[in-house]
């Protein structure tokens, strides 16, 4: 069977692309092609799950933009398919001095973003989150919760609906380009498809190389660890509490998220993952590891921000420092008020000189379409991304 459109991965991204192409008329056949047995189980499943509301980003950059119309598309969404969600609302929390200045920056930033978003006293500040001790703060009343792996498997769904195939079990191993379309090898046999989308997610580097780009960048695997609020300690926290983010890192900084069934996450923190699926520190993949430990800019970041790396395994190394990081938001907590739970690996594009890509990142060539860059949040701005993406690919076929 030859496809129109043949996409690699079925996490969010994918699936959210196969749903928009999948209204289009010029697409007559479409496949998502996915390694896993089932759908959405890395970065798609394994997410704090919220809804962004797109105040931290530079204005004007992809990720501001779409978050902000991916949000509201993401929400119309749900509201037509009866998906669960929760608009509860965030507090940004600062604690010193020092992060005064870049919360105002954020709260200017959210207001050039279009966000609602105002600045509360910490009496404000006791009254949303009474265990949280704070000298300044932000509430954004947009920001929300969702499990964005059931918005996945629904968008899956009505992609089936229309029609088209989604396939697991199907590991994409090669990629080669035919006069008019490209024969995509997986584990299950040969697809033919005139235009590949390449939504991997923590492989995007491997298949757009598989694909014939020569990226300037490579996907470093970060790995983030949470700990769960036991029961007896959830009233800590009623919504969702951030601390004011490192400037210089894309990471938001260890958070309390209250979940859609009541439990509270903490975390996550940020270190090199042992492999691109290395969601405990062993066994260490060394495929994965010798590539990055060959990377320069590995080499360069690591010169940049080695006492952020320090800090963060510390945290994953040693509850009590992960503890600490906790208290500076809600002082109270106690080691025995958390425990470890789960965690998840984050797919950030880093350049030859370093530097973490910070926005979103697509690359296109004649028969390819590359998302190579999609970290947070991306989720959140999903459907908005596989609009775009689909415009792109659709202007090719009419
Ligand atoms: C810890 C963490 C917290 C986050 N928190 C938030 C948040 O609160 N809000 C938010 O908006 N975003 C958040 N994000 C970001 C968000 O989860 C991701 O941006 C989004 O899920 C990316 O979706 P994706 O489809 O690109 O990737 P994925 O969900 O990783 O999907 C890629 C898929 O490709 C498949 N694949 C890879 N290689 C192959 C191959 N060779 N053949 C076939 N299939 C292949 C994989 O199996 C996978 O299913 C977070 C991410 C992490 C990791």
């Amino acid at each position: 069977m030859k496809y129109d459109v043949a996409i690699i991965g079925g996490g969010i991204l994918g699936c959210a692309t196969a749903y928009r192409l999948a209204d289009n008329p010029a697409i007559r056949k479409l496949i998502v092609i996915e390694k896993e047995s089932d759908l959405g189980t890395h970065q798609t499943g394994r997410n704090s799950g919220v809804i962004h509301s797109g105040i931290y980003y530079t204005p004007g950059s992809q990720k501001a933009e779409n978050c902000r119309v991916g949000r509201r598309q993401l929400l119309e969404f749900c509201d037509r398919e009866g998906i669960d969600y929760e608009i509860c609302g965030k507090v940004i929390v600062a604690v010193s001095d020092d992060e005064i200045t870049r919360l105002h920056a954020i709260l200017q930033r959210g207001v050039q973003n279009g966000i609602r978003c105002n600045p509360v006293d910490p009496d404000e500040l006791a009254e949303l989150e009474p265990h949280v001790r704070g000298i300044a703060g932000i509430r954004v009343p947009d920001a929300g919760i969702i499990d964005f792996r059931s918005v996945c498997l629904r968008l899956a769904d009505l992609v089936r609906e229309r029609d088209h195939e989604i396939l697991t079990n199907a590991e994409v191993i090669a990629i080669e380009p035919r006069s008019d379309h490209s024969v995509v090898q997986t584990s299950a046999g040969e697809i033919e498809a005139t235009l590949v989308v390449n939504c991997a997610g923590l492989y995007s580097d491997r298949i757009a190389r598989m694909a014939g780009e020569e990226p300037t960048f490579q996907i470093i695997p970060f790995r983030g660890v949470y700990y769960e609020l036991r029961e007896e300690a959830r009233h800590l926290c009623n919504n969702l509490i951030y601390p004011v983010p490192d400037p210089d890192y894309p990471f938001l900084g260890v958070h309390f998220t209250r979940m859609l069934d009541g439990r509270v996450e903490c975390g996550p923190n940020a270190v090199l993952a042992t492999g691109r699926e290395g969601y405990s520190l062993i066994p260490v993949e060394m495929k994965d590891m010798m590539e990055i430990l060959r990377f320069r800019g590995f080499w360069t970041m690591v010169r940049k921000h080695w006492r952020q790396g320090i800090a963060e395994m510390a945290k994953t190394l040693s509850k009590k420092r992960y503890l600490r990081a906790l208290q500076r938001l809600v002082p109270s907590i106690t080691q025995d008020d958390i425990v470890r739970s789960r965690s998840g690996i984050r797919a950030q594009a880093l350049d030859r000189n370093g530097e973490l890509v910070d926005d979103f990142l697509i690359i296109e060539s004649d028969r390819v379409v590359n998302v190579c860059n999609a970290p947070s949040p991306a989720a959140t701005a999903g459907l908005r991304i596989g609009q775009l993406i689909c415009e792109r690919v659709a202007s090719r076929f009419s």
